[in-house]
This record gives structure tokens, C-alpha cells and sequence, in this order.
């Protein structure tokens, strides 16, 4: 064994340093988009025994590849690098405090999206950041990429749900920010710095995060309709009527509707196909719902709803939503583009993007869908049914250019909510303001001087 794992084995314990074929379910990620190399994962179970590992690389230059539930769909947790080591939090994964008066949850990073909510929920509080992969992705993950997901309209990214931070930086210091107040008005707020940053500032190792109170009631439907500019009228009416309390707002295309049914047996609760769907949800009564959607159907916004009847039926119409991603894959090849634009332009983004698409790739599958009311689609294309998939998959990058340049002339994000990684680091240096990126580039010499916190990732 060499000086440096002997060392890696002092800090955090032998039977905590995975070498080898050990390592194999860090080094490959979801979508098997990247490969992933390197010398060891280290595993440590404490804030101590993360700054120990972050001094011993610091020391000797290894590169640090932070990782918590390995859920990333933009390859920033993957080591590309055979020196590297990957740091996994996962055993760092206590609750440190729940406080229902002041509304906070002290977590540790390597807990699971899902724990957070249930240990609020434990308390009769919300914790509402909620994700797809919320069983297996973890909260150092989530605050790393600014995570997004299905309740962002009413409660914001999980950089709005941040009271403070705890951070190891790369030379081993403990950056304890770990605050529960409100009201900090003390210089720099330094917590967005390293929201965000996709471990490329610092190892976030705590957090304490903003409980909400629990919604008293919670209705659903499930709505047919002509288009996606339908879609945008039913969301301003709904804002009209429900405002804050609309905590869902999901276009699904029938294309979506069909996968799922053909590949996970789920079934359309609407007696006929229609060409697009919403999912709405709302903390309050069916009887608001029911007002707008009574009001919707006269206004011929919409063609058709049914409204979740049980807790079981409410799991089903966010099953055809959920199950999605994961039943394209079983259509062959998916190009996959997380974009945003204002909330206003998504029904001609959509309708611009698919036009250009087709153009150059007559028979690809459209599937467009997602976070109406965040302006957030995930523009996935499966590929032509008579296409060979790994011709449709080498085109990845002709295709995302083509939709990331409508994203652009729509003053759009060409990430909205998976972050940059590996995946977009090039489209960024291309597309972000030359000053904030001159800026970015600065932050990241003052914080990692050396370059071993995920180099190769965002900028
Ligand atoms: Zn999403």
C-alpha cells in the first residue's frame, strides 16, 4: 500500500477505504453517459474525518470528487480521473436538531432527500423540496446542484430553503455556518456561494434547512388539453385563483401517457387520449380546484379532468408523471436537454424546438415536459422507431445545439435545474456572461488554489 492510502485509512478507518472492483457503483452513474476512474473512494463518517481527508489532498495535490446518492443526470460526481478520489457522504447522514418554533432541520449531507422529509414530517412540518430520486438522492447533493423538482412553484429551489451551512474548504478548514436564523444580515452571505457550486468550492458536510407547515388539504387532477399555450392559460387562471397554494403544475405530453401505459401497465383516468395533459396540485380544498376547473372547462381552456378521488388515485396520476424518464428508456435512445425559459415563452419554445428538430430529423419522438409554472421543460427526444440508437445518440450534440439555440433566442437557461457537470461545462464558457464568468473563475482560484476540489466540472 502506498504512503497516501495508509493515510486515507488513518483518517477515516481501513474498512472505509474501497479500492478496486469495491468501487465499481461509484464509478458509473445513471445514465451511463460518463465512465468513471479512480484510485480510491473514501468514506467518512464525520465532519472531522472530511476535513482530515480534504488536509491529506490538499497536502499531496489528489483531486476530490465529491459524491452523495450518485443520482446526477450532468456526470458531476463521476472521477474522470484515475488519481482521483471519490469522497462519499453517505455515511455522513445524522439528523443534528429539529426546532418546530424556529422551523429548522439540521441535517448532515450524505442524509437522503426522503429521510429529510419524513424527519419533518415526524415533527408535523414540511420539508418540500421533492425530487424523482428523492429515496436514494441525498441533501449534499441536492444543495451542490441547487436541486429543482415538482414543488418548486411554491416553494422555491433548495437554494430558497437554506438557513446555513456547514462546509469543509479544500484546505481542511470548517467553514461553520451552520445558522437557523431568518435575519443575518452580517457581510457576504457566503451559503449561495457554495449552493450550487457542484462541489468545485468546498464540501458542504451540514445544512439547516426551512420547515413549512404542512398543508392542511391537498387536492389533484389530472387534465386533458389542446396545447401547451392552453397549459399556460390554465396556470395563469389557477395563479389568479390559488396564487401561493398551487404546489404542482405538470405538462405531460400524450406521448408520455402512452409509454407509461405500454411499459409500466399504468392507466389514462380520461375517457379519451387528448393531445397534451396537466397535473395540478394544490394545498387547499377540491372546492377551489373544482372553481377553476369548472371555470376552465367553460372558458374551453381545457377538454377534460378527473380529480385524484383517494390517496391511491393521487399516487397514480403522479405515477404517470413520475415514471416518465425511466419508460422512454425502454423506447431506445433519449437526447435529453433540461432548459428554461420565461414562463410566457413555453408554449413557442416548445413548438419552435420541436419544429427544428424534426426539420433535421424527420420521425424523432417528441417528449416535452415538465415545470410549466418554473418555466422548466425537459425537452427529451426518443429516437425515430426506424433508427439505429446509437446513430440517434451520436447526433446528442447536433440536437441539444439545436434546441439550446432556441433556449438563447428566447432568453432562456440552458440548465434549469441539473446543473453543469462534465455535460455542459463547454456550452457554459460559451454561453455565460464573460464577466461572471471572469468572476466565477476567481472565486474558484481564491476557495481551491490548487484545483483538487472536482476539477473538470462547471467552469
Ligand atoms: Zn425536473
Amino acid at each position: 500500500m502506498t504512503d497516501f492510502i495508509t493515510r486515507l485509512c488513518d483518517s477515516v478507518g481501513a474498512a472505509h477505504v474501497l479500492r478496486g472492483a469495491d468501487m465499481a457503483g461509484y464509478l458509473a452513474e445513471p445514465r451511463g453517459k460518463f465512465t468513471g476512474r479512480a484510485l480510491a473512494v473514501v468514506r467518512p463518517a464525520t465532519v472531522g474525518e472530511v476535513a482530515s481527508v480534504l488536509k491529506l489532498c490538499s497536502e499531496t495535490r489528489t483531486q476530490v470528487v465529491p459524491q452523495g446518492g450518485n443520482t446526477g443526470l450532468v456526470g458531476g460526481q463521476v472521477s474522470a480521473d484515475a488519481g482521483a478520489v471519490i469522497l462519499s457522504l453517505q455515511r455522513l447522514n445524522r439528523l443534528r436538531e429539529l426546532d418546530p418554533t424556529s422551523n429548522s432541520l439540521v441535517v448532515e449531507a450524505g442524509m437522503t432527500l426522503a429521510q429529510a422529509q419524513q424527519a419533518a414530517e415526524a415533527a408535523d412540518r414540511l420539508f418540500p423540496l421533492s425530487l424523482a430520486s428523492e429515496g436514494s438522492c441525498t441533501i449534499g447533493g441536492n444543495l451542490a446542484t441547487n436541486a429543482g423538482g415538482t414543488g418548486v412553484i411554491a416553494y422555491g429551489m433548495m437554494r430558497d430553503l437554506v438557513l446555513g451551512l456547514e462546509v469543509v474548504l479544500a484546505d481542511g478548514r470548517i467553514l461553520n455556518g451552520l445558522s437557523k436564523l431568518k435575519k443575518d444580515n452580517t457581510g457576504y452571505d457566503l451559503k449561495h456561494l457554495f449552493i450550487g457550486s457542484e462541489g468545485t468550492l468546498g464540501i458542504i458536510t451540514a445544512a439547516s434547512l426551512k420547515l413549512f407547515a404542512r398543508p392542511q388539504h391537498v387536492s389533484l387532477a389530472f387534465i386533458g388539453l389542446a396545447s401547451p399555450a392552453h397549459a399556460l392559460n390554465l396556470l395563469k387562471r389557477s395563479q389568479a385563483q390559488a396564487g401561493e397554494r398551487i404546489t404542482a403544475f405538470e405538462l405531460i405530453p400524450r406521448i408520455g401517457i402512452d409509454f407509461v401505459a405500454r411499459h409500466a401497465g399504468k392507466r389514462d383516468p380520461l375517457s379519451r387520449p387528448h393531445e397534451w395533459y396537466v397535473l395540478i396540485e394544490l394545498s387547499a380544498p377540491y372546492s377551489v380546484l373544482e372553481e377553476i376547473l369548472a371555470a376552465a372547462l367553460a372558458a374551453e381552456q381545457i377538454e377534460d379532468a378527473a380529480l385524484a378521488q383517494s390517496a391511491q388515485q393521487a399516487l397514480d396520476f403522479w405515477a404517470l408523471r413520475d415514471l416518465m424518464s425511466e419508460m422512454q428508456g425502454r423506447e431506445g435512445g433519449s437526447i435529453k436537454n433540461d432548459v428554461s425559459v420565461p414562463v410566457a415563452r413555453v408554449a413557442d419554445f416548445i413548438a419552435e424546438a420541436c419544429a427544428r428538430v424534426m426539420a433535421v430529423m424527420p420521425g424523432a419522438r417528441m417528449v416535452p415536459f415538465g415545470h410549466v409554472g418554473d418555466g422548466n421543460i425537459h425537452f427529451n427526444i426518443s429516437q425515430p422507431l426506424d433508427m439505429d440508437k446509437g446513430e440517434f445518440l451520436a447526433r446528442w450534440d447536433e440536437i441539444t445545439g439545436i434546441v439550446n439555440g432556441v433556449v438563447l433566442e428566447m432568453q432562456g437557461s440552458i440548465s434549469a435545474e441539473h446543473g453543469i457537470g462534465q455535460m455542459k461545462r463547454e456550452l457554459l464558457a460559451k454561453v455565460k456572461d464573460p464577466v461572471a464568468l471572469e468572476v466565477m473563475r476567481a472565486l474558484k482560484a481564491t476557495l481551491d488554489p490548487l484545483n483538487i476540489l472536482n476539477p473538470g466540472k462547471v467552469i
